[in-house]
């Protein structure tokens, strides 16, 4: 079979089963099996696919019928334009995780005195694959950072996102901030904030439920994080939570009555400093 035609089957196939981008989730598919760029298959369409790389392809498509997302069928996920590993036991970064990197960046301007960035100690709570705290330290090197999840297997992924970036951070098991040692100074949150009663894509179903999903209309965990920053944060530091766009007002009234102040807000992102 030629990469063409693999191709036009497997495009097929997934276009049948009703997924949105079928040729790209097809492309994907082959170009990370036969181990090049997907420019590769447009110049190449005539070629032939040795039979061990279509049999590994053809269980790669199955997995993707069974709307496993693409990022765990290649191990990886770009996030901030850089390539973090993943692996069913991490949440998948999402670009709209992305505004919690851009906040921080408005709230933490570069031309602030390096000493006062120097002592400052940043922590990612739930940090899964690490995307967001490994990205905040490469792109401020000065911080000290912490990372933090409960979950030991998704630590893993996250030491290793670390070693591949040759960054400095620790990592610790910790159940939000319980087990965290030091008194933070910027706490950035993507927690699970999803209500199970919200109509989900399937492809949900793959991801770590603890990453996701949290009581109390999504906010439990948002909100014990909040009553935990109180104790924990220095005065002025911030506080950076991500959540679903119609939790942000509850999350900015529950936070004011716990001494943190509104600062900024994008649609999944919200900017809080203690007072
Ligand atoms: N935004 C994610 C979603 O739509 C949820 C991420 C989270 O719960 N932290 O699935």
């Amino acid at each position: 079979m030629t990469i063409l035609e693999w191709l036009k089957a497997a495009t097929n196939e997934l276009a049948d089963a009703m997924f949105t981008s079928p040729r790209l989730d097809a492309e994907i598919i082959l170009a990370h099996t036969i181990k090049h760029p997907r420019t590769y298959l447009h110049a190449h369409g005539d070629e032939s696919i040795d039979e061990r790389h279509q049999e590994i392809a053809n269980a790669r498509l199955e997995l993707r019928k069974d709307h496993v997302p693409i990022a765990y069928i290649i191990g990886h996920k770009e996030f901030y334009g850089r390539r973090f590993f993943v692996s069913p036991a991490v949440l998948i970064p999402r670009p709209e995780s992305e505004q919690i990197i851009e906040m921080l960046k408005t709230l933490m301007p570069s031309t602030k005195p390096l000493g006062d960035i120097a002592s400052k100690r940043l922590v990612d709570i739930g940090t899964g694959s690490g995307c967001i705290g490994i990205t905040a330290k490469l792109e401020f090197p000065e911080l000290s950072v912490g990372l933090l999840d409960s979950s030991r297997h998704a630590l893993t992924i996250a030491e290793k996102n670390i070693r591949n970036f040759g960054v400095e951070a620790e990592t610790i098991v910790s159940d939000l901030l319980d087990s965290y040692p030091y008194s933070p100074d910027i706490v950035l949150a993507n927690l699970p904030y999803v209500d199970e009663s919200w109509e989900r894509s399937p492809e949900l179903a793959h991801e770590p439920a603890e990453a996701l999903y949290a009581p109390n209309n999504g906010l439990a965990l948002v909100y014990r994080c909040i009553e935990q920053s109180q104790k924990r944060l220095t005065s002025g530091g911030l506080l950076l939570l991500e959540a679903d766009t119609r939790q942000l007002d509850a999350i900015a009234s529950f936070a004011n009555q716990h001494e943190f102040n509104e600062v900024a807000r994008d649609s999944f992102t919200i900017g809080l400093s203690k007072r």
